[in-house]
């Protein structure tokens, strides 16, 4: 069982995610434009998300996931090559293909075995991290140690992408125009084929779907149950589903979560989802930007390092 308290901060995370269910997929441009240089880089003020946005390659230290998925960032990150023979990658753009090596090596040997999961020719992924992790200027909260990454719940094509449609091209909406459930005509048993393998991978701590994507888990499941309590309710993720790893083995300044709740989450957790006060959410004062000073002191490292 969550308790109140956890779940309320869950709930908070969760909304300063995006505010209520109604998020609709961001498309990217081929002409990204620059973002213009900071005068007052130094003023202790300044939202990390505009210092982190701004590293366009990774820091080259060792690698390391520094801190915790919304609060940190990534030494020594990789980047995932835009095109495998079982994956490409979704809006260039957006310069967001980079993790810790541990995860775009988990993203290559998960992609290589989709066929054999469920019948698609390959994953299309979505966000991981910034080059050097970090907050972002737009989007989550958490992405910021290299190790979460949106893969989406359309198959990868026959064919290679070209750069416009890897910006413009929409992922399918698995969800209900109401949020109550998935929507039939899109909802395959290819979906839970994917997402039950991975969950049952150990060094995935957490997968994050949409409240309807889990419902129809729980139903279609069968007797095989143990998987669906990695994988957690939480807005959005109606086009993609969030991988999120575990901390490497070792790395001391990396942040695991509490490991979720037992049980398959089926329950009286899932059906909060679905009052209409979680429907139809209120607005929450926005939130101040954190400021460098908050992360963990080797992110200032990470940060100026060349
Ligand atoms: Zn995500």
């Amino acid at each position: 069982m969550m308790t109140i308290r956890r779940f309320a901060a869950f709930l908070a995370l969760s909304l300063s995610v995006a505010t209520g269910p109604t998020l609709a997929q961001d498309k990217g441009t081929l002409e990204p434009k620059p973002l213009p240089p900071l005068s007052n880089s130094d003023d202790p003020r300044m939202p990390a998300k505009e210092l982190f946005g701004r590293k366009t390659s990774p820091a080259a230290l060792q690698p390391r996931s520094i801190g915790g998925y919304a609060k940190g960032c990534v030494a020594g990150a990789e980047g995932l090559p835009i095109d495998g023979e079982t994956w490409q990658v979704m809006r260039l753009s957006r310069n967001r293909n980079w993790g810790h090596p541990r995860l775009v090596d988990f993203l290559e040997r998960l992609s290589r075995r989709v066929p054999g999961i469920n019948g698609w020719p390959g994953l299309l992924v979505g966000d991981m991290s910034q080059p050097r992790g970090g907050p972002m200027i737009t989007g989550h909260a958490s992405h910021q140690i290299g190790l979460d990454a949106d893969v989406w719940l359309t198959p990868m094509p026959d064919r290679r992408l070209s750069r416009a449609e890897r910006e413009e091209m929409s992922a399918t909406n698995l969800v209900r125009a109401d949020w109550l459930d998935v929507d039939a005509a899109a909802w395959t048993p290819a979906h839970v084929s994917l997402i039950r393998a991975v969950a049952k991978e150990s060094e995935v701590a957490r997968l994050f779907v949409n409240p309807a994507i889990k419902k129809a888990l729980c139903r279609e499941a069968g007797n095989d149950r143990s998987w669906l309590a990695k994988v957690r309710p939480t807005w959005g993720h109606n086009y993609h589903f969030h991988i999120r790893l575990a901390c490497p083995n070792g790395d001391g300044a990396c942040a695991d979560q509490d490991p979720p709740p037992s049980g398959d989450g089926c329950g009286d957790e899932l059906a909060k989802w679905f009052t209409p006060e979680m429907l139809h959410p209120k607005p929450g004062k926005p939130r101040p930007p954190t400021v460098l000073a908050q992360l963990p002191s080797e992110c200032r490292r990470v940060l100026t390092a060349p």
